[in-house]
Parts: C-alpha cells; sequence; structure tokens
C-alpha cells in the first residue's frame, strides 16, 4: 500500500507573489491549450488582490480581441493544487470561446467543453469547500480543504498529514461527521443520505 504525503499536492499560497501564482497558471494553460484550443498568444493575465467570491474571470476586450484572465490570490490561498488548476481551465475555455465566437456564457458549448476537460461549471464562486482533511495529531494543526470527494477524502488510510506525516481524519463540513478509512468513507456518506 503506498502512502502519499498529501502536502505533496497542498498550496502554501500564503507566501506566493504574483509572479508565481501566474507562473502556476501559465505552466498549466500551456499543458491544455491545444486541447481546448485556446491561442495563448492572445491572451493576457492578472491576479486580483482583492476578489473575494469570484475565483477567477475572464474580460474580453473586443476592439484589439484580448482576452484577459483574473485569478484571484484568494483562490490561490485556499485551494488545493487541482482545484486551482481546474479555475485556470474554466477561464481558458471562456479565452476559447471568446476568441472563437467574440461571446462567452456558461452555455451548453461552455458545459460540453467543461466536460470534457474535468472543469466545475461553477468553479469561479467561492464556496465553502466540502471536506476537510485534519491531522490526527492533536499536537498538530495542518489541515487541507478540498471541494471534491478527491482521492484522500475516499481512502484517508492511503494518505498522510502534509506537515508530519501521521494519519488524517476527514470531516464532511455540513454535518461535522468524520472518518478515517474508506469503510468511514461509505459509511458516512449512507448515513447522510440527501444530505450529503
Ligand atoms: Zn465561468
Ligand atoms: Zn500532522
Amino acid at each position: 500500500m503506498s502512502r502519499t504525503r498529501t502536502g505533496s499536492n497542498s498550496r502554501v499560497g500564503s507566501t506566493a507573489t504574483d509572479e508565481e501564482i501566474l507562473a502556476h497558471a501559465r505552466v498549466h494553460a500551456r499543458s491544455v491549450a491545444d486541447e481546448i484550443g485556446v491561442d495563448l498568444d492572445g491572451l493576457e493575465w492578472d491576479v486580483s488582490p482583492r476578489a473575494k467570491r469570484r475565483a477567477g474571470a475572464c474580460r474580453w476586450n473586443a476592439t484589439d480581441e484580448t482576452a484577459t484572465i483574473v485569478l484571484s490570490r484568494r483562490a490561490y490561498e485556499r485551494y488545493d493544487r487541482a482545484d486551482f488548476e481546474a479555475i485556470v481551465r474554466h477561464e481558458l475555455i471562456h479565452a476559447w470561446e471568446y476568441q472563437t465566437f467574440g461571446e462567452s456564457d456558461h452555455g451548453s458549448r461552455f458545459r460540453e467543453r467543461a466536460e470534457a476537460f474535468d472543469v466545475p461549471i461553477r468553479c469561479e464562486s467561492f464556496t465553502e469547500p466540502r471536506y476537510r482533511l485534519r491531522c490526527r495529531r492533536e499536537a498538530c494543526d495542518w489541515s487541507l480543504a478540498r471541494h471534491r470527494a478527491s482521492k484522500p477524502v475516499k481512502t484517508p488510510e492511503r494518505y498522510r498529514c502534509g506537515e508530519c506525516g501521521a494519519d488524517l481524519t476527514v470531516e464532511h463540513a455540513d454535518s461535522g461527521r468524520t472518518w478515517t478509512t474508506s469503510a468511514g468513507y461509505g459509511g458516512a456518506r449512507s448515513a447522510l443520505g440527501d444530505d450529503w
């Protein structure tokens, strides 16, 4: 059984500079741009230090046909790597729509691409994370928010604290229910039913 430190996948974004945030976004964008069809040369990037509600936005200047993707610093600080990159893909799909059709929304064309690139439709809005991973060691206050039922949420016994390497507890934010194994995850899930 391989055990992975979740810390390798966590953000240390509170100390990241705008340049680091944009570098991360650009590297990810390059890896998916061809598939999405977006033209990165016609794209500009910015970081918003203040955005409270939106994790990202894509602005379109029809005059010079330039799309600008604005990413919020808060998203980078709060989201893990996978969720942050999903936001980048979400905005790249908007940029592709603007470049190709001169308009963009969350309609069926967008949703089709979003599904193909594993992008939540609403990923621009901040929502409280559904799950939180916590270290089981009392003295360690490491935790990590998860917006989706990712592998550490479903099989916490296969992962370890990103800080000290101890075992993990997963908490379901709405109900406060916790579990430490995949069996516990299944139990919590069926106990909560519609409240999941
Ligand atoms: Zn959007
Ligand atoms: Zn720990």
